[in-house]
């Protein structure tokens, strides 16, 4: 872990194991971070910005971040590695996501000096008011497994933007590709104490973190038990908050829609990442002059995918990232069948040659879903898809708006009538038409009802990091 501008190992001594999902073996382990280990990160942070970092000015830190970019760009080949081997993301989606962060920090670099303050008419003759925007103060960054990279610089990158100080708490199961982006940050030349990593279990360190009088705001990424942990805890300190929970997106098919299209993205839109995705189109809505059609395409197409070695460029399917999940998804795949659901292509666990230890689950398609199944409700964060037939666009609409959920939709038509007006009338706070899983820094992202609070990415996002201060001056008065 990192803390101040020390690299050092728990004040416990104790570590955790990192398993490869693809081998089954123990890979990595990682220090299992203490409450001590966070106290001294957060007091490193806050002494960061008091100190070198905070008096930067907002051009010098975003040369910094260019040049972590820059670094990112050069070197990101050992941070794709990283996340292939630990969390087994496949090298075709490992390759994007580190491209993707590199125009990340880019993004945020060149906002760091167009924050802009503002001088407002006033309403009392004589005086003069300006609002400045300033730091917030040390960031708590909590990361989920599915996305280390990805999703720890989804909020570093406007934070120290935005000048404030950040403590990473990565995923236990997920923590070596973070601390080699930290490594990075280290080359490009942050001040020792603005990027702290304290590695260890949620469960053990995480109520210290966000608990912590110094930490001013919360950036989480996870499921909804953290997420409502996190919103308890900060309420308590009063501290901003921002909550990127799960979901469980409606994929949503009509007749007169692009369907070789429509096929290729409500695939990808599932399957990527096998299904371990926030925003997967986990429900196939399909109207049902199409479905049967459709679904048996759909099938056939993923009957012919690769299972295997994420390391290798030409894997459909990779395995499940980490053991709790493995057994989770199947789990639910079991509740599925138990319920009556018809698993029209796979449901089972698979061993790929080469991966016979590996935690692999076909690609599994469900027919005969009722939306109220726990199947059609349950994020269950794996390679499988439910299909729902409907008849009407209204119905389509009170399905896909029928979760617990709302981050994401997907809408396929080639009626510019639909797709003008049903995208309003979701409960997501992002839809695609036509495309599914376009997902851009400069596109805000986040979710309604149980998927969160708040927004990641674009302009706003380094709002969210710092605090307006209203300056209310009498010029000429003499002060008693
Ligand atoms: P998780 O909630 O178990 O863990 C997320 C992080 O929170 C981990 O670092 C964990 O150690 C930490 N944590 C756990 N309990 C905590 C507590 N009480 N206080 C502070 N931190 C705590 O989630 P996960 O299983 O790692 O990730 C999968 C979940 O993340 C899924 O639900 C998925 O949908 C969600 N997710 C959401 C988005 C989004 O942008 N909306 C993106 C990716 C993943």
């Amino acid at each position: 872990m990192k803390v101040g501008a020390q690299w050092r190992n728990s004040a416990s001594g104790e570590w955790i194991d990192s398993e490869n999902p693809y081998t089954g073996e123990v890979w990595a382990r990682i220090p299992r971070g203490t409450t001590a280990d966070v106290t001294d990160a957060v007091e490193a942070a806050d002494e960061a910005g008091r100190g070198e970092w905070g008096s930067l000015t907002a051009t010098q830190r975003g040369r910094l971040l260019y040049r972590l970019a820059q670094l990112i760009r050069e070197k990101g080949g050992r941070l794709a590695e990283l996340e292939i081997t630990d969390i087994g993301r496949r090298r075709r989606e490992a390759l994007g996501v580190v491209d993707h962060l590199a125009g990340y920090f880019e993004y945020y670099a060149g906002l760091a000096d167009k924050v802009e303050g503002s001088v407002s008419p006033f309403d009392k003759p004589g005086f003069f008011h300006y609002t400045r925007y300033e730091p917030m103060g040390v960031v708590a960054c909590i990361v989920p497994w599915n996305g280390p990279l990805l999703l720890t610089t989804t909020k570093i990158a406007p934070a120290l933007a935005a000048g404030c100080a950040v403590v990473i708490k990565p995923s236990e199961f997920a923590s070596t590709s973070v601390l080699h982006l930290v490594e990075l940050a280290d080359e490009a030349g942050f001040p020792p104490g603005v990027i702290n990593v304290v590695t260890g279990y949620g469960s053990e360190i995480g109520d210290a973190l966000t608990s912590h009088p110094l930490v001013r705001k919360v950036a989480f990424t996870g499921g909804h038990v953290g997420g409502h942990a996190v919103a308890r805890s900060a309420a308590t300190g009063f501290k901003h908050v921002t909550l990127e929970l799960g979901g469980k997106a409606p994929n949503i098919v009509f007749a007169d829609a692009d369907l070789d299209a429509a096929l290729a993205g409500v695939s990808m839109g599932i399957f990527n990442t096998s299904g371990q995705a926030c925003l997967a189109g986990s429900r196939l809505l399909v109207e049902r002059s199409i479905a049967d059609e459709f679904v048996a395409k759909l099938a056939d197409q993923m009957r012919d995918a690769r299972l295997g070695d994420p390391a290798d460029m030409d894997t459909d399917i990779g395995p499940i990232a980490t053991r709790p999940q493995f057994t989770s998804v199947l789990e639910r795949i079991d509740a599925a069948k138990r319920e009556g659901a018809t698993p029209v292509l796979g449901g089972n666990r698979v061993a790929p040659t080469g991966g016979e230890n590996g935690l692999f689950v076909e690609p599994t398609i469900f027919t005969n879903v009722t939306n109220d199944m726990r199947i059609a409700r349950e994020e269950v964060f794996g390679p499988v898809l439910v299909a729902i037939p409907f008849d009407t666009d209204d119905e389509a609409v009170a399905i896909a708006n029928d979760t617990d959920f709302g981050l994401t939709a997907g809408l396929w038509t080639s009626s510019l009538d639909r797709a003008l007006n049903l995208p309003p009338r979701l409960a997501a706070g992002t839809v695609w038409v036509n495309t599914y899983r376009t997902v851009s820094v400069m596109a805000p992202f986040g979710g309604f009802k149980n998927s969160g609070i708040g927004r990641e990415n674009g302009v706003d996002a380094i709002k969210d990091y710092l605090e307006p201060k209203s300056i209310i001056i009498r010029p000429g008065a003499s002060v008693a």
